[in-house]
């Protein structure tokens, strides 16, 4: 089996699909009872067939974490269904119509929960901006009875902090049934900027600006600068030795780390509010960007170049890239953080810190983050508990495919951005997870309180093993 259908193998274990539901008929599957199928998303498959994924629900409200997964043919017409057996449904009787009945979102419950969950963080509502919002009710087991819970999962953010909230409350009793609180992307380091306090109460909009107007409609062309660091070894784009094309927008000689359609690199230096108000990075197209931090020469470019490298993945296994996907980048993000994160809407991206880190605009940061990015459109994996060392190992293995275009997978992570005295400092190994004191490459070993970078061992040393098991070359 070749490295790629063995990658392909892992995408379709792993994921379900990519939102392409217009030519699908029928959106919903009636079960009888009460009980229906509703389509989530889908994806058009080698065969020209769609794998759908559809969430089981009772009198049109969803359980929670429910779905099955059905094929259509290419008349839109659904051929088979592959779901457990009618026994383990959750029930759907009158008493649970009645309570879908009687419940709505509460905003005002939703709002007291996020609030403290903010104030928990040592943070104000008017430190951060609500950078996106998804709010849903569904149907979940609490102590063996079904309720209708309010699902809610909320990102804030402000120049050195990102913070997604997810959380659930009984929609007819307001009371808590989760908060994640293990998602608080960075603490604040340094004294912290104040905001602009034009952030009322007001819930209902984004506050992450679109500023592309004015680069939409220009030509393409390759961007030209110096990038990597010196672990990476540096590298020429756009001219010189080393080639790299990175495909960039141009405005007669001005160029925009934007492309339509791919995404954009932004960068959180030099603005009071970060990436929240930054245009993309834009320089002369004929000078390239040198924007040096920490030893990198240009984490912008490495960032765009890093979004190029994952997309190339998905291209070779003739896969479309979601288009959620179409990633907005922060680097230069917060204040030497030593890390790069997924945030549900963008990838943050750390300078690093002097002595112990490169900037994190690596390539296998970038498709690490990338891979969420997937795994968030595709399967909507949680971020925490099992499923978020799941989540964290797809990114893992993702990140060491990323990296066949570009020498070979290292079986390590992070060995381009950590070093100290003797040299580079990996801080995650697939061959053996434990080595770096804290990971587990056991399931038996799992325990609720383990962070998901380090239960995700287990998934990449099951990665590791098939793809140098005899038979299943690389
Ligand atoms: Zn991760």
């Amino acid at each position: 089996m070749s490295w790629t259908s063995l990658f392909a193998t892992a995408v379709a274990l792993t994921t379900t699909w990519e939102v392409e539901s217009k030519n699908l008929n029928p959106t919903k599957v009636d079960l009888g009872g009460g009980l229906s199928m509703l389509l989530v998303r889908a994806v058009r498959t080698v065969s020209g067939n769609y794998r759908a994924r559809m969430n089981l629900c009772c009198y049109d409200t969803c359980y929670w974490n429910f779905g099955v997964e059905a094929e259509y043919n290419s008349n839109g017409k659904y051929s088979d269904i592959f779901w457990p057996p009618r026994s383990v449904f959750p029930p759907c009787d009158s008493t649970i119509q009645k309570k879908i009945k009687k419940s709505s979102i509460d905003k005002k419950r939703l709002r007291e929960i996020k609030r403290s969950y903010l104030t928990n963080l040592g943070l104000k509502r008017k430190d951060v901006k609500r950078v996106s919002q998804k709010v849903e009710l569904v149907l979940r087991e609490i102590n063996g009875i079904i309720e209708p819970v309010v699902f809610a999962d909320v990102i804030y953010e402000n120049a050195h902090q990102a913070v997604r909230f997810v959380a659930q409350f009984a929609a007819l009793t307001g009371e808590l049934v989760f908060v994640h609180d293990k998602l608080l992307l960075e603490k604040v380091q340094e004294s912290q900027e104040s905001l602009d306090s034009d952030n009322s109460d007001s819930e209902d909009r984004d506050d992450r600006s679109d500023s592309n107007e004015n680069i939409k409609g220009s030509e393409t062309v390759c961007a030209i600068g110096s990038g990597g660091n010196p672990l990476t070894g540096y590298i020429s784009y756009g001219s010189g030795t080393n080639d790299t094309c990175l495909p960039v927008a141009a405005n007669r000689n001005k160029c925009s780390l934007y492309l339509d359609g791919v995404g954009q690199v932004r960068s959180g230096r030099g603005h009071p509010r970060g990436c929240l108000d930054s245009p993309p990075i834009s320089f002369p197209c004929d000078v390239g960007l040198y924007d040096a931090v920490n030893e990198a020469p240009s984490v912008g470019l490495d960032a765009m170049r890093g979004i190029y490298l994952a997309r190339d993945v998905l291209r070779e296994l003739n896969i479309e890239v979601p288009a959620s996907c179409q990633v907005d980048v922060c680097v230069n993000f917060g204040n030497h953080l030593q890390n790069s994160m997924w945030t549900g809407k963008s990838i943050l991206v750390g300078d690093g810190r002097e002595g112990r880190s490169y900037p994190f605009s690596t390539p296998d940061c970038m498709c690490h983050e990338f891979a969420h990015c997937l795994t968030d459109s595709w399967s909507g994996l949680l971020m925490n508990g099992q499923a978020g060392g799941i989540n964290d190992a797809f990114s893992d293995a993702f990140s060491q495919v990323c990296k066949l275009n570009i020498g070979g997978p290292s079986w390590t992570v992070g060995e381009t951005n950590f070093y100290d005295g003797s040299g580079s400092t990996p801080i995650r190994y697939f061959e053996d997870p434990t080595l770096d004191g804290y990971s587990i490459d056991n399931a038996a070993n799992y325990t609720e309180d383990l962070d998901s970078h380090l239960s995700c061992g287990v998934y990449n040393k099951f990665f590791f093993c098939l793809s140098v098991d005899k038979g299943w070359d690389l």
